[in-house]
Formats: structure tokens, C-alpha cells, sequence
């Protein structure tokens, strides 16, 4: 797999993972000619502010790229940006883009990220609705932004409560429209899930949840109309679709490499072809930590994979072994999620919600298998060190206050 000085690495997708792989294919000693090729018109960015800080128009767009300007000059990586790669011939190690041009390579890296999953409601397509994944997404949405307009947000995710903190700050009317019995459930446990809705709700959110959406029509006056069943519609001035996302996987799937819910990687980024690498969101991969298969959607992942590939194509091979975590900050509260909570059988909380810094812990048969730490990032970092342990914890120590994380360790 490892990748000599004379030949030549394509990296298809700039974002967040290529911004990392392409760092530390440099770092490595890789001297070889690197070619980045990106559909949208920017140098890799990150993606986390747009939903905060770039969206509350707190952050430029000069501030969003992943690495300076100037890296890929003095790294000498040829950038194809605004060129979408259309096929991979994996016989003749070839990329077809669009165009037309064709493009040899001897290593390639996919790390083409997400794409955001749509409702398949009918009308979902009118003016006014909006989904947010990209620059060109927030700028869409920022442009309707104004006080007293109202905004109606289906899918009480993170991305989906992000939005609702910024906007309602800025005086919209906000709805959120959530399929589930509480908000972001698909990441918390109820009492965190709980915790949040109060807060939104004290700030002026209206949230609806078991609340489906089922159609948009015409409203008056260029609103829309949100149809969810036998409950009223909701009429709105603009509406945020954030329901999740899918692996961008079309490229790597015509190609004929494995693919099943996400580009099937190994636990050094290899894909079934020895020619290829993936990275970040497009990958559903194999982790030794975690002893599985995952596919996961964050920042922390798309940069470590991204190291690990790189290593891997510099004949430095080193497995992927991280307990992932994740942030989302809503108003003042940062949460802070380490480790993967599906299976738990047991949540223990550890301070006071009402004092807005507390964790919930998530425990499988008595070890830790994940926290989600609110305003505490003592309580994050002490976790990630008893997770990544397999600590055995007792619940009743571990909500205890005044036992030191550490002193159960
Ligand atoms: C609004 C928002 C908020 C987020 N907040 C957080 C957060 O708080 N914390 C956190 O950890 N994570 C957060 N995330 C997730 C995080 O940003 C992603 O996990 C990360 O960006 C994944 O990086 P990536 O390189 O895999 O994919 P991306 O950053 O999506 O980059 C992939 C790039 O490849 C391009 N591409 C795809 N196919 C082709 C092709 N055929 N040819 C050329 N280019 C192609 C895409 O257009 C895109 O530019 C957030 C994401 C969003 C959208």
C-alpha cells in the first residue's frame, strides 16, 4: 500500500479528513505530488461553526478552513477545487471529472464526507426550505435570517438545536418539529434530552415532538406551510430540514469497492482495493478500541482516520484505536459526548442540572461505556481516560459529588 516518493496521491473530497491527510502525508516525509480535488469552491473547512458561530454571524468565512491558505503552497499540493470527480477506473488508476479531463494516480484517498438525508415529503423542494451541510446551505439560511420571521426546524438533532439556539437569540419565532418522543434522541439519555428541551423552551423555543412532518405547500404571502398530519400546520417564513446524514458513497460504490453503510474500512483505513484509502464521514470502519464495526459523523473521527490513512500510505501502518467523542454547544452549554452509549443498561447523573454543569454517565454490565459532560470538562476528560480503561464503576460513588472521578479509576 505504501505509497513511493515519485508517485503520485489524489485525494477526492476537501473537507475536514483531507485537510488532516494531506498534513500529515507531509509531516510523514511523503514527497511525492499530491492532488486535492474538491466539487465545492473552497479550500477544506470546518463544518461545526456554520451551525454556531457562522451562522450567528460571529465567524467569517476567511476563519473556517481547516489549514492556512499558505500550507498548500509551501506543501505544494496542486489544488483541483470546484471539480467534482465524476468515476474512479480502478484498473487503469484513472479519475474521470467533470469535464471531461482524466487524471492518473498511483495512491488514492477518498474522503468525500456526507450528504444530508432527505424527508421525501412532497413539495420539499419549494423556495424557502433549506438543509445545512455546507458555506453555500448557511449562507441560504443567514440571508432569510431577520427578527419576528418565522423559522420552523424539522429534526430535534443536534445540527436542529444548534439552529434553534442561534436563531431565537437573533428574535425568530423558532418551531421544532421532532418524529421522536424527545430531542436528540438518537445521542443522549432521556434526562439529558430532557435537561435541553427545558432550556430551549426557557429561551422561546416551541418544540413539538411526535410530530411528523408529512408534506410543505404554498403558504400566504410566500410563507410555507408544514404538514404534519392530524395536528395544525405550521406556518413558517423559512424552514431548516436536519434529519441526519448519509455517507457519500456513490463514487466508491460505482467503482465497485465494498460498501455497507459507509465505505467499508479496515482498521488502517485500507478499502478492498490496495490502491485505495478512506477517511471521516464516508467510512464505515473497523476499530480496535471499540472491537466492531462504526460509522461515525465527527470531527475527532474524520481527523484520526485521516492520520491513520496517511500513515498507512506512508508504509508507517498504525491501527485506528480512539474512543470517539463529540461536541455541541447550545447557548452557554457545551456538551461534550465521549464513547459510543448504544446497549447501555444503566445511566448515573453526577451533579446539578439546575446548576448547568452535570454529567450522565452510561454503563453496560458495571464498566462505563460513555458520558455526556454539560459545562464539564473535567468531568469529559476524567471519562475518556476511565472509558478508554474499561473501568469498572460503582454507580453510587460515581454519582457522589464529592468522590473525585480519579478515586474511581
Ligand atoms: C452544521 C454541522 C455542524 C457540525 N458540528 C459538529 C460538531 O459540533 N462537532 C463534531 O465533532 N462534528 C460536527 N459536525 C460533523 C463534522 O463536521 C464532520 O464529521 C466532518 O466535517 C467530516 O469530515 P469529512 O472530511 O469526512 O467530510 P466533509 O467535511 O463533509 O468533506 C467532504 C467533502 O468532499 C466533497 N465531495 C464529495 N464527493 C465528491 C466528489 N465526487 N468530487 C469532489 N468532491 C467531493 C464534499 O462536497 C465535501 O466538500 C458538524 C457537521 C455539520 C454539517
Amino acid at each position: 500500500m505504501a505509497a513511493s516518493s515519485g508517485q503520485s496521491i489524489a485525494v477526492v473530497g476537501a473537507g475536514q479528513a483531507a485537510g488532516q491527510l494531506i498534513s500529515s502525508l507531509r509531516s510523514l516525509g511523503f514527497e511525492g505530488h499530491i492532488r486535492l480535488f474538491g466539487d465545492e469552491p473552497y479550500l477544506p473547512y470546518q463544518r461545526p461553526p456554520l451551525s454556531k458561530e457562522y451562522l450567528a454571524g460571529d465567524m467569517t468565512v476567511e476563519q473556517l478552513p481547516v489549514l492556512q491558505p499558505e500550507f498548500y503552497d509551501n506543501a505544494k499540493v496542486e489544488l483541483s477545487l470546484g471539480t467534482r470527480v465524476e468515476a474512479i477506473d480502478r484498473g487503469a488508476k484513472r479519475l474521470q471529472l467533470a469535464g471531461g479531463e482524466s487524471v492518473a494516480y498511483d495512491k488514492l484517498a477518498l474522503t468525500t464526507g456526507a450528504r444530508v438525508r432527505r424527508l421525501g415529503a412532497p413539495g420539499e423542494e419549494r423556495d424557502g426550505i433549506h438543509v445545512l451541510r455546507s458555506i453555500a446551505d448557511v449562507d441560504g439560511i443567514r440571508a432569510a435570517f431577520a427578527p419576528g420571521r418565522r423559522l420552523a426546524i424539522v429534526g430535534g438533532g443536534y445540527i436542529g438545536l444548534e439552529v434553534a439556539a442561534v436563531a431565537v437569540k437573533q428574535g425568530l419565532a423558532v418551531t421544532v418539529l421532532e418524529v421522536a418522543d424527545r430531542v436528540m434522541n438518537r445521542v443522549v439519555c432521556p434526562e439529558v434530552s430532557a435537561f435541553y428541551r427545558e432550556e430551549h423552551e426557557r429561551q422561546g423555543v416551541r418544540i413539538l415532538t411526535g410530530t411528523g412532518v408529512g408534506a410543505f405547500e404554498a403558504g400566504e404571502g410566500g410563507a410555507v406551510r408544514v404538514l404534519c398530519g392530524e395536528a395544525p400546520a405550521i406556518v413558517a417564513d423559512l424552514v431548516v430540514v436536519g434529519i441526519g446524514i448519509l455517507p457519500e458513497v456513490s463514487l466508491a460504490e460505482a467503482a465497485g469497492l465494498e460498501v455497507d453503510n459507509g465505505i467499508l474500512v479496515d482498521a488502517f483505513a485500507r478499502t478492498s482495493d490496495p490502491d485505495i484509502v478512506a477517511a471521516g464521514d464516508c467510512t464505515n470502519h473497523l476499530n480496535q478500541v471499540l472491537e466492531g464495526r462504526v460509522r461515525l459523523e465527527s470531527v475527532q473521527n474524520a481527523n484520526a482516520q485521516a492520520r491513520v490513512a496517511a500513515a498507512t500510505l506512508c508504509g508507517q501502518p498504525t491501527p485506528y484505536a480512539e474512543i470517539p467523542w463529540f461536541w455541541s454547544q447550545q447557548y452557554d452549554l457545551k456538551l461534550q459526548i465521549v464513547g459510543l452509549s448504544q446497549g447501555y443498561d444503566q445511566t448515573v447523573i453526577r451533579g446539578l442540572p439546575e446548576e448547568r454543569s452535570f454529567s450522565a454517565y452510561y454503563l453496560k454490565d458495571g464498566s462505563l461505556i460513555a458520558a455526556d459532560a454539560i459545562n464539564a470538562p473535567r468531568d469529559f476528560m476524567m471519562a475518556r481516560k476511565l472509558i478508554a480503561a474499561g473501568t469498572q464503576v460503582d454507580p453510587a460513588r460515581l454519582a457522589d459529588s464529592s468522590v473525585p472521578l480519579r478515586a474511581l479509576a
